[in-house]
């Protein structure tokens, strides 16, 4: 999964957008973008491959500025090429960068080209910028109310960052589905994000937004409505968590320092959690005992190689604890229906735990009579261990 990153503050925030964007390298991407605020005007850099090709760009384009919004992408509609790569923009008024999947864009689309928007990009994102155009443009709607009739039409998932001409020194995000942090930036600015990875350079107080809210980020103050348009108190949380969790090591790549790193891993992962050579089901959670002894099958969720690991998890819960276990692909569970037995496990299993199909696969669990959630993931503090 793709990252987000925005900023509103009193100096230059070009870098720290990039900074930031590298902290997101670890989830994965194949494009990255930037659009900036600067003499009321929206500039943009995009580029298909590396963060690192970007700032090459940055280098040779300089940009400066007090606003912008950034992002790396994962393709889902539409090829990985610069003319696809985020932000995306509405008649160089509104900019736009997106995580998730907008699954109505056709009619949409269709809709919009009828009454004149052209499109210059095959994403499904495209569609976010120019009704948020369309409803200050149309509608004269301020930035914020712009957004909350946009995100009304929106069918699917999303975290969105979002920049307009006409009102330059804002930043406005949602989300539904898709994860979206904010952070308080102490009196130096305000910053928003797909994870606090990517703002630990700026601060350690975040906000975590909630489904259906809208986050209004100006530089010395943040307001959050939620779904229905009313102002919300969020709690903010100090985190504890270092930038150096996500830095390479020295390796040349993530997936080779995470090889090397397995014994050490599974042994700091047992620490503390083994007494007289068994694992300590408390560790799980106070009522894991009572779960875990009426559980009478497993259901595993997950992607790629945390669905190979699930593979392999099924083939040892079965021989070893003889029960039934299922492992499947979480972008197919998520569009199905199932039939379980009494007393089914859901297990989800992701790195990051922003898995976006992991993510929605939680949420398509409920309502299908499990027993009990469990979320196997790297990050305490992602969408899936919380939502779990
Ligand atoms: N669906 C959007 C696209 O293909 C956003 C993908 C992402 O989350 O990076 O451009």
């Amino acid at each position: 999964m793709c990252g987000i990153v925005a900023a509103t503050a009193q100096s230059d925030i070009v870098p720290l957008l990039i900074s930031g964007l590298k902290a997101l390298e670890y989830r994965g991407y194949d494009s990255a973008g930037i659009a900036v605020l600067g003499d009321g005007q929206l500039k943009r850099l995009r580029a298909q491959g590396k963060v690192s090709q970007l700032e090459l760009l940055q280098q040779s384009t300089p940009l400066h500025a007090q606003i912008g919004i950034a992002h790396t992408r994962w393709a889902t509609h539409g090829i990985p090429s610069e003319r696809n790569a985020h932000p995306h923009a509405s008649k160089e008024r509104v900019s736009v960068v997106h995580n998730g999947i907008i699954e109505n864009h056709t009619q949409l689309r269709e809709e919009l080209r009828a009454v004149g928007y052209e499109f210059s990009s095959d994403t499904d994102t495209e569609v976010v910028a120019h009704l948020i155009e369309q409803q200050q443009q149309v509608a004269g709607l301020n930035l914020v109310d712009a957004v909350r009739a946009t995100v009304a039409r929106l069918e699917g998932a999303f975290a969105l960052a979002v920049l307009s001409t006409r009102e330059p020194e804002r930043v406005v995000g949602a989300r539904r589905g898709s994860p979206l942090v904010v952070g308080l930036g102490e009196g130096e600015g305000n910053y928003l994000a797909s994870d606090v990875y990517a703002l630990l350079g700026q601060t350690r107080r975040f906000i975590y937004l909630e489904e259906g809210d809208v986050a209004i980020l100006d530089r010395d103050r943040v307001q959050v409505l939620n779904e229905a348009g009313e102002a919300v108190d969020r709690p903010v949380k100090t985190t504890t968590l270092h930038s150096g969790t996500v830095d390479k090591g020295g390796y040349r790549h993530f997936m080779l320092k995470e090889i090397h790193e397995q014994t050490q891993a599974v042994a700091d992962t047992l620490e503390g959690r083994i007494h007289r050579g068994a694992v300590l089901t408390e560790i799980f959670g106070v009522d894991a005992r009572e779960l875990l002894s009426n559980t009478k099958a497993v259901r595993i969720i997950a992607c790629g190689s945390s669905h190979h690991a699930a593979l392999v998890a099924r083939y040892w819960i079965e021989s070893l604890a003889g029960i039934q276990c299922f492992a499947e692909i979480a972008s197919e569970y998520r569009y199905r229906d199932v039939a379980n037995v009494d007393g089914t496990l859901f297990v989800t299993v992701s790195q990051s735990g922003e898995t976006s199909d992991t993510l929605a696969a939680l949420r398509h669990s409920r309502g299908s009579g499990y027993l009990s959630r469990l979320a196997i993931c790297n990050v305490p503090e992602s969408s899936l261990v919380r939502e779990s």
